[in-house]
C-alpha cells in the first residue's frame, strides 16, 4: 500500500506543479504554444514632411519599439506575433494634395507613401501626425495617426498607438468590427479582447500569405543556417522568434541565442 500511495503523492504533485506551470501561460496566450505561433513580417513608416505638420510624425524608434511590443501582447491571444521588417523613417510624397484634400481622404493618404519602401509582402503601418479617424486599414496597408485618442473601458489597454494599430491590423487580417466596448474590434474604445472565431479567422488569413512563416519553420530553419555557419541568417531568424511575447526556459534560450556576441575590447 505504501509505494502505491508513495507514487499517487508523487504524481499528484507532478501534476500540480504543471498545472502551476501552464496556468498563466494559457491564459494569456489560449494555449498556444511557441511552436505554433506565426510570425507577420511588419514594416513600420514614420512619415516626415518639413513643409506639412499635419503629416510630419514625432514618434521615434523607440516609441516603435514600445507600441510593437504591446502590439504582441495583444496578439498573443491570437497566437500570432508582428515582428519587425524593417522600420523606415521617410519623407511623405504628395504632401500637398493630403493638405488640400479632406484628411479622411484614404486616396490621398495611399499618395503619401514614398515609392522607394512600398512592398507587397508585408504588413506596412504608416504614422503620421493628423487626419479623420484614428487608423485606416486598406488591405494589407495601414495608416495611425500619432494623436490617436481612444474612450478607456475596464481592462482596456493603457494607452491609445498600440491599441489602435493592433486594431487595424485585426482590419488587415480581415475581421470586422464587433461592437462590444471590450472588444478588440470595437471602434474607438481601449478594448483588446478577441472571440475563438476571430482567432481562427485571423491565423487562415495569416496562413494563407506565403510570407508568414509558423515559429515552428523559422527555428528549423534557424538551425539549419546554423549548422551551414551562417550565424547572420541564423540570428535574424532567431530575433523573429524572440519578438514572441513568451516567457518560459525555451523562449528565454531563444532570446539569449538572437543577440549578436560582443567582441572583446
Ligand atoms: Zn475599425
Amino acid at each position: 500500500m505504501k509505494p502505491a500511495g508513495v507514487r499517487l503523492t508523487f504524481c499528484a504533485w507532478l501534476l500540480l506543479g504543471c498545472l502551476a506551470g501552464l496556468a498563466p501561460a494559457q491564459e494569456r496566450t489560449n494555449g498556444f504554444a511557441l511552436a505554433d505561433f506565426l510570425l507577420v513580417p511588419l514594416r513600420v513608416h514614420l512619415l516626415t514632411a518639413t513643409n506639412e505638420p499635419a503629416v510630419h510624425t514625432t514618434l521615434t524608434s523607440n516609441d516603435v519599439t514600445r507600441i510593437l511590443g504591446k502590439v504582441n501582447r495583444v496578439w498573443m491571444q491570437a497566437g500570432l506575433t508582428f515582428y519587425l521588417e524593417s522600420l523606415r523613417v521617410e519623407p511623405a510624397t504628395n504632401t500637398t494634395s493630403f493638405r488640400e484634400t479632406v484628411k479622411t481622404n484614404a486616396g490621398a493618404l495611399m499618395q503619401l507613401r514614398p515609392a522607394a519602401s512600398l512592398s507587397t509582402n508585408v504588413f506596412h503601418v504608416y504614422y503620421l501626425k493628423q487626419f479623420g479617424p484614428n487608423g485606416i486599414c486598406i488591405r494589407e496597408i495601414n495608416f495611425v495617426k500619432d494623436t490617436a485618442s481612444l474612450r478607456a473601458v475596464e481592462g482596456g489597454i493603457d494607452e491609445p498607438l498600440p491599441r489602435v494599430t493592433a486594431h487595424e491590423l485585426g482590419h488587415a487580417l480581415t475581421l470586422p468590427h464587433r461592437q462590444n466596448v471590450t472588444n478588440l474590434l470595437a471602434s474607438g474604445t481601449t478594448g483588446t479582447w478577441l472571440n475563438e472565431e476571430e482567432i481562427k479567422q485571423v491565423r487562415a488569413s495569416a496562413k494563407e500569405r506565403s510570407w508568414v512563416e509558423s515559429a515552428a519553420a523559422a527555428r528549423q530553419r534557424a538551425e539549419q543556417a546554423q549548422q551551414r555557419k551562417q550565424s547572420a541568417e541564423a540570428r535574424a531568424l532567431l530575433r523573429r522568434l524572440a519578438s514572441i511575447p513568451l516567457t518560459g526556459r525555451e523562449a528565454d534560450s531563444i532570446k539569449l541565442l538572437s543577440v549578436e556576441p560582443q567582441k572583446s575590447p
